[in-house]
């Protein structure tokens, strides 16, 4: 686990461990379900406020479907990473290399300093392509 720079409660842990051990994406619903079954005793805001919190230190990824207005989130331990979400299952799936490796933004700004991106690439994976 990486440094972070806030408190873990035990509320932020049983999030942060439900996330760290599903291999899919959740949405914060599906997230108050689950803890619901098991017992927990969350609230829907806190989950919100908690995701928002993981958000920022980079511990969880946001994936949005274009078209629809349900934000799902992952666990992610690597600070910079891109990736492909299938829209039918969520599945995220890895995305090797970034494409800044080999673009070079033309910005009508030429002193204009990246100091950051995102790039996402939305689509059917394997497993839904076959089923289609
Ligand atoms: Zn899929
Ligand atoms: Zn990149």
């Amino acid at each position: 686990m990486k440094d972070k720079n806030f408190r873990m409660t035990k509320k932020r842990k049983i999030i942060y461990n439900l996330l760290q051990n599903t291999d899919r994406p959740l949405t914060a619903v599906e997230i108050f379900s689950i803890l619901k079954d098991k017992n927990e005793d969350i609230w829907l805001s806190t989950i919100y406020r908690t995701l928002e919190l993981f958000k920022n230190e980079g511990i969880i990824v946001q994936t949005e479907i274009p078209g629809s207005e349900i934000s799902h989130y992952f666990f992610t331990d690597e600070s910079h990473k891109h990736y492909g979400v299938c829209m039918n299952c969520q599945k995220v799936i890895s995305i090797t290399d970034c494409p800044l490796d080999s673009y070079k933004p033309s910005l009508s700004d030429s002193d204009f300093q990246i100091i950051d991106h995102r790039f996402t690439v939305y689509g059917y994976c394997s497993n839904c392509n076959k089923n289609k």
